[in-house]
């Protein structure tokens, strides 16, 4: 009985994949949030290093990856495949559960795999200090250790909300020598303009990004980095569903669905993408599903349009699902899925109709985070119990239609450090946020007309 599928250090791929040159239609260009006008390498130059860049804008379909980046991914890859035996038994479900488990990396998510990239590229060009955002905490601390190991400064503005919700996260960021900021701060203009209105403010993911760049743009020596959204980062992420391929051909599996939670993106994207090349290519025909929190709920909600990656309107302008980026999400305890829009990628892909979307109220989600750790031991973080709820709704479904479905997912981060989250609802109080329609459709007019 196969329960942990792992690969051996030789066989972890070498290469990310990038999606879009073997997609129908290219996506939309970014544009410059002041002129309108589609951006080139040159405008995104004060924000990222220029490697990162070309690959932002990359049409080759593999890139290889540098070999003192893989050094590092050895630390904790390949990450084990597990199947799910003793939650499908839970369930009495015929559905066959898989999941690839990214809490093995010394942050405990998938982000480090796109941290520890930037990081080698910024100190390859000379950087010396990179800021960011971070929501839950598990974007700053994956940062703050790929900078650690290449000798950089790193400085985090943390979303309020979770900043005083899980301090754990802050110690670990400080221990790894990051200096870290709840958002909105005094320190920037972005900040104390969202002060003014709004002391109480529990602040926001697009904030908190107005805060970082802001911090970041004027200085020749800092960049930026954001942990999810980009196109960059997507790739950088599909070193998961490049091993997960590999992990499921060991025991002759083929996926039929695909289910990952959705912030920005980017661990959907990395386990899907590759997923998705073997089913344009006609070699298997999963369904793939992203899953949202019902109080953030940018794909099944959000308009498809041009508007800011932040609130103070700095970042470009990218097409996205978006519920407006002024629009503040109710404190859910999923901090990494509080972000106003959706990848473009990802984005793209929904309006072509490769991938779906559903969206979960909280308190289910904590549901199946709980049976998960009651049957398979790992404490889920808030984020993935979202795409374990999907998971748990589809095999429901199968012990009704007695389907053996092959369901697959990313479990893309522990929880060890949101047990605050799981204190709310193990004390029964954790609540669900109605759809917020009326402060959706309040931010949806502040976001730019852009004709196509
Ligand atoms: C950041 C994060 C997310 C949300 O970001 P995506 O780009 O959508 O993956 C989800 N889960 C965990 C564990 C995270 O750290």
């Amino acid at each position: 009985m196969d329960t942990k599928i792992t690969l051996a250090e030789s066989e972890m791929p070498t290469r990310w994949y990038n999606i879009v040159p073997d997609l129908p239609e290219p996506p939309p260009p970014v544009l410059h949030p002041g002129t309108h006008e589609p951006v080139g390498p040159d405008d995104l130059a004060p924000l990222f290093p220029m490697a990162l860049i070309m690959q932002e804008v990359s049409q080759d379909s593999f890139v290889d990856i540098p070999e003192e980046v893989l050094d590092i991914y050895r630390l904790w890859r390949p990450s084990p495949l597990y199947r799910a035996h003793r939650l499908e038994k839970a369930l009495d479900t015929p559905a066959r559960i898989y999941y690839k488990y990214e809490g093995v990396s010394p942050a405990g998510s998938h982000k480090p795999n796109t941290s520890v990239p930037q990081a080698f590229y910024s100190a390859q060009e000379g950087v010396k200090k990179i800021t960011t955002e971070t929501g839950a905490g598990q974007w700053g601390s994956a940062l703050a250790f790929a900078c650690s190991l290449f000798g950089l400064d790193c400085e985090v503005w943390q979303v309020r909300a979770s900043y005083d919700l899980k301090p754990y996260r802050k110690i670990m960021m400080e221990a790894w020598g990051a200096t870290v900021h709840p958002s909105p701060s005094d320190l920037t203009s972005a900040g104390r303009a969202i002060l003014e209105d709004h002391p109480d403010s529990p602040g926001s993911l697009g904030i908190a990004i107005s805060e970082a760049v802001e911090a970041a743009a004027p200085h020749p020596e800092i960049r930026y980095a954001l942990g999810s959204v980009l196109n960059h980062v997507l790739m950088h992420q599909t070193i998961i569903g490049e091993e997960a391929l590999l992990q499921l051909a060991k025991v002759d599996e083929q996926p039929d669905l695909l289910v990952g939670c959705t912030g920005g993106g980017s661990n959907f994207g990395g386990l899907s993408f590759p997923f998705l090349r073997e089913k344009m290519a006609g070699n298997m025909n999963p369904t793939i599903r992203c899953v949202e929190p019902a109080a953030c709920p940018s794909l099944t909600k959000g308009e498809y349009r041009y508007d800011f990656g932040d609130t103070a309107g700095m970042a470009p302008l990218v097409k996205m699902h978006t519920l407006g980026h002024d629009f503040v999400p109710d404190p859910i305890h999923a901090g990494g899925l509080r972000y106003h829009g959706m990848a473009p990628l990802v984005s793209h892909l929904y309006e072509l109709g490769l991938v779906e979307a559903e969206a979960i109220h909280q308190k289910e989600c904590f549901d199946a985070g709980i049976a998960f750790a009651r049957t398979e031991g790992i404490l889920p973080a808030p984020e993935p119990t979202h795409a374990i709820a999907a998971a748990v709704r589809e095999a429901n479904r199968c012990k009704e239609t007695g389907e053996e479905k092959v369901i697959l997912t990313a479990l893309c981060g522990h929880g060890h450090f949101d047990l605050a989250s799981y204190e709310a609802y193990l004390s029964g109080e954790l609540i669900d946020y109605d759809y917020p329609e009326a402060a959706v459709a309040e931010a949806m007019e502040r976001v730019p007309v852009i004709a196509d």
